[in-house]
């Protein structure tokens, strides 16, 4: 029978729901326990959202002074040593899985299991290749732990609040290592919901000139209480910094709306696109390959289009 060591992801003591999509993909193996590791400093209010998610049998707490910053090189050996017993570790596909996933893989001596979209048995598993033109099923070998990255806009939070899940310390006897150390976190204050997590996303792409211009965007999203994203050639060209990249080498989203403008839809950005609700594109070429996925389509000037959207949503 299977058991699944889930790897809670976390930021200032609140628990990622990518935690909760991680859940619904283990459950999706039908094991005979999930269990969520949750490594920090402070574990108990993360643990106790943990605990409400429907499915989890356990929740195991490492509460550690090193374990104050998510680093992959201090986290990893203590996810090998606790995976101990395990059959499967699954852990987000998010900026941290992806740092966190790999190290403790090769701490494990298993080839890691990359942004698994569905579960079709045990061990195997579904993912997509070529930026997401197609779709590979994957073996993993029964003998060995799989250490699997879970493609969080794939799956559905599992459901919170009706489950009460005991949660246990747990002592992990490793040596952590002292060559990586915390030094400071730099991230972009914003009032604005949070990209990869938010329901509704308006992106701006290369059509929309300049930075200074991208105010349009993000007067928009405002209005809408949207978050904001950008194509590549956004970011290549400085509008915007790199962490509102969507698309292949960018974030991966699923939001309910996603409102793509002066993108032209290529395949690299519509990857990251892929789970998205509605889809609305606003392009002045009515030719753009974004038309072939948008839901609604506008063609015309952005410049134009924008604020009479605004001025009729009042
Ligand atoms: C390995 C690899 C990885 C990549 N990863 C990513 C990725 O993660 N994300 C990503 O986005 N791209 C990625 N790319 C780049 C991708 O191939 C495209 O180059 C990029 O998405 C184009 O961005 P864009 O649509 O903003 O620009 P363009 O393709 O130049 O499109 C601009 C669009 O704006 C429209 N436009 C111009 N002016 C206006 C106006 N006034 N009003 C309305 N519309 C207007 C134009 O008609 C055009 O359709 C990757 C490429 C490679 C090779």
């Amino acid at each position: 029978m299977s058991k699944i060591l889930v790897i809670a992801e976390h930021l200032d003591g609140k628990l990622n729901s990518s935690t909760a999509r991680a859940v619904s993909a283990a459950a999706a193996v039908k094991p005979e326990a999930i269990d969520v590791l949750v490594l920090a400093d402070n574990v108990d209010a993360i643990a106790a959202d943990a605990a409400k998610i429907d499915g989890v049998s356990r929740v195991l707490t490492v509460a550690r002074a090193e374990n104050a910053h998510p680093l992959a090189a201090v986290l990893a050996p203590q996810i090998a040593k606790a995976a101990d017993g395990y059959s499967h570790v699954f852990v987000p596909s998010t900026t941290f899985g992806k740092d966190v996933a790999p190290r403790a893989a090769a701490l494990l001596g298993v080839a890691q299991l990359s942004d698994v979209m569905s579960v079709e048995g045990t061990h195997t598993f579904k993912r997509p290749i070529y930026a997401g033109n197609a779709i590979v099923t994957v073996e993993a070998e029964p003998s060995h732990v799989v250490v699997a990255t879970i493609r969080t806009a794939s799956w559905p939070a599992a459901a919170s609040g009706a489950n009460n899940a005991p949660i246990e310390a747990l002592t992990l006897d490793v040596t952590l290592p002292s060559h990586t150390r915390f030094v400071e976190l730099k991230q972009g204050a914003s009032d604005r919901p949070d990209l990869q997590s938010a329901s509704k996303v308006v992106s701006g792409g290369r059509g929309v000139g300049s930075k200074e211009n991208f105010d349009i965007i993000f007067k928009f999203a405002d209005k809408i209480g949207a978050a904001v994203g950008a194509s590549r050639a956004a970011v290549d060209a400085g509008y915007v910094p790199s962490d509102l990249q969507v698309g292949q080498t960018g974030k991966i989203i699923a939001p309910e709306l996603y409102m793509a403008i002066g993108i032209s839809g290529a395949i690299q950005h519509l990857t990251g696109i892929k789970d998205a609700g509605t889809i609305v594109a606003i392009n002045k070429d009515g030719e753009a390959p974004i038309f072939e996925v948008a839901d609604f389509g506008l063609v015309g000037d952005l410049f134009k289009i924008l604020p009479e959207l605004e001025a009729a949503l009042g």
